[in-house]
């Protein structure tokens, strides 16, 4: 028999002696009943009403036939029963007549799932990637960092892993798709993530370790008889009568009746090129901000208390939320990245905004987390430059915190800062400390970057959210200026079936489609309108 068995708890320093012993005690049975243990799932509780932090854990036991259960109502007790395999489609020997190779543009997370299992099923599909190769990528955003040397194909947004190679690597998701994000993070394991990511209810990868996987995804594809090109921009999609018939990239035609675009929320050239195209464009709500950079040593003693220096707790984490008040919007902490770096990011000439990254072993004595404002269509509406294309207008209102951001910053891609202590009091620094982890940064105002209605959100809300990690002292902490990029603001509309509803062949995946937003969600979406494709040229 076979049970699995939920909230299990064990102290920090479990054994697996001591993890067996709680579950038998838990059962009411004898230890020796216990065939065999797995660890399903493992979460940290460290809320304060604890003495101690511990860890909860889901085991799944196979029990001896002597085991009789006791107790049949409880529902952290559930006996397994034998699983039926559900039928795997077969590969395909050959594509269906009247189908070319299906084509992937972009290796973000989406792409790169995408064109994976169109691999695996026999597809040898095509994966454009308009940047360079992830090994190849390091050296030239280490020479925007260092120098503010830009490059518009390669940077931290556009490049094989996407923008989520130099990322914090959070696999924390809000989708429930249970069987594809196994899935994926199997994907992961398989290509060199730790066996951990399989059990954490928080897995973490980090970008050194991102930096190690995205290769092997690669080098899986072209196994699988998949064909990947790099340095190759999409330029341009040809359509006949609503349908995909090819695509224009790096100066070559590509003639394809299916086409996976997942090419991310940064890449606005392609909004435009959708635009002019017969796709379905809807503009869609968005958030902007500022990201904070706190001493994480304060962060962990306000989650951690007097077990903040415990060995095996991490750096932690935090979620903070403020709802609407009087004449002030709401506002969340996003994307938090605990002992990691603040980071610029740019993906055109003169538009800057920032970011999040960490390592895997999230040692930088600086945590830090985005604090966004809700953006609703009705804000950017009729902003200046969208007249032709009302749909992008988000993209105009992005564009113009980041150049405004470019510019405060003084024009060399150096990030505008604060200390938090002066944004409140609406104060140019006079300096910013010396150990901050984004060197290239200058004290400068936001008034000029963000609308007021954000600024004014931001000076009243978050004194009163950082109240709630109690240790944190607000004169030790750097506000960074924009966060512009927290989702995309257009959806590329598309049917149950993943395809477009005006152009037929054409499957929009993955952030920059508005419908995923995070690396998990995304690979998820992507491998999902791989599926669906397939499922079309099945039935076609
Ligand atoms: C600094 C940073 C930190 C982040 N941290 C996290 C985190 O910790 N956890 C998390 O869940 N999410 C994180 N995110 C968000 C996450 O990275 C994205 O949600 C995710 O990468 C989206 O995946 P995607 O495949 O849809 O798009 P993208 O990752 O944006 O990939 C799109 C790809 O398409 C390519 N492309 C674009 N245009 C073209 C074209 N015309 N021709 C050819 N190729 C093209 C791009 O070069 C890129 O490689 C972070 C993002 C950033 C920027």
């Amino acid at each position: 028999m076979k049970i699995l068995l939920r909230q299990i708890e064990a102290p920090l320093e479990y054994s697996e002696d001591e993890l067996l012993a709680a579950a038998a005690h838990r059962l009411e049975c004898d230890r020796q009943l216990i065939i065999s243990c797995e660890i399903v799932r493992r979460s940290l509780d460290s809320r304060p009403r604890r003495s101690q932090p511990v860890f909860v854990f889901t085991l799944e036991l196979e029990m001896n036939s002597a085991f009789k259960l006791q107790q049949t109502n409880n529902k952290d007790v559930e006996i397994l029963t034998e699983e039926t395999a559900t039928p795997q489609p077969q590969p395909f020997k050959s594509l269906p007549d009247g189908f070319n190779r299906p084509v992937v543009v972009g290796a973000g997370p989406a792409g790169l799932m995408a064109a994976l299992h169109l691999a695996e099923m026999g597809c040898r599909p095509i994966l454009i990637e308009r940047g360079c190769r992830a090994e190849e990528r390091r050296a030239v955003v280490d020479a925007f960092w260092r120098d503010g040397a830009f490059n518009s194909e390669n940077n931290t947004l556009f490049g094989e892993g996407g923008a989520g190679l130099f990322s914090d690597g959070k696999l924390t998701a809000r989708s429930k798709d249970r069987p594809r994000i196994k899935q994926f993070f199997e994907t992961l394991v398989k290509c060199g993530a730790p066996q951990e990511i399989l059990i954490d209810s928080e897995p973490h990868l980090g970008s050194d370790v991102l930096l190690k996987i995205v290769p092997n995804i690669r080098q899986m594809i072209e196994k699988y008889g998949g064909e990947t090109r790099y340095n190759t921009t999409l330029t341009h999609i040809f359509t006949e009568n609503g349908n995909i018939k090819g695509i224009e990239a790096g100066g070559h035609k590509i003639t394809t009746e299916n086409l996976i675009l997942a090419t991310g929320h940064s890449a606005r050239d392609v909004y435009h090129l959708l635009a002019e195209s017969e796709a379905t464009l809807q503009a869609k709500p968005f958030a902007v901000g500022i990201r904070l950079e706190i001493p994480q040593k304060q962060i962990n003693l306000a989650q951690y208390g007097k077990f903040a220096t415990h060995e095996r707790l991490g750096a932690a984490s935090f979620k903070l939320t403020r709802r609407p008040e009087k004449d002030l919007r709401a506002c969340y902490s996003f994307c938090m990245c605990p002992g990691g770096l603040v980071i610029a990011c740019a993906s055109e000439e003169g538009a800057l905004t920032t970011n999040g990254m960490s390592y895997s072993a999230r040692k930088s004595v600086w945590g830090n987390a985005a604090f966004i404002v809700p953006i609703e269509p009705a804000d950017f509406a009729g902003c200046p430059g969208a007249e032709k294309h009302p749909e992008l207008a988000g993209l105009n209102f992005q564009i113009a915190m980041e150049k405004a951001a470019f510019k405060a910053g003084g024009s060399d891609f150096n990030v505008p800062a604060l200390r938090l202590k002066d944004f409140l009091a609406d104060k140019i620094s006079a300096s910013l400390p010396n150990d901050r982890s984004c060197p290239r940064s200058v004290p400068a105002s936001f008034n000029s970057i963000l609308p007021d209605f954000v600024i004014a959100t931001l000076r009243g809300a978050l004194p009163r959210m950082l109240r709630e990690l109690n240790t944190v002292e607000p004169s030790s902490i750097i506000a960074y200026a924009a966060e512009t990029r927290s989702s995309s603001p257009v959806r590329v509309v598309r049917k149950d079936n993943g395809e477009s509803p005006s152009l037929g062949g054409l499957f929009p995946a993955g952030e920059g489609a508005g419908y995923a937003g995070g690396i998990v969600s995304s690979a998820v979406d992507g491998l999902k309108a791989a599926e669906l494709m397939i499922e079309k040229m099945r039935i076609s």
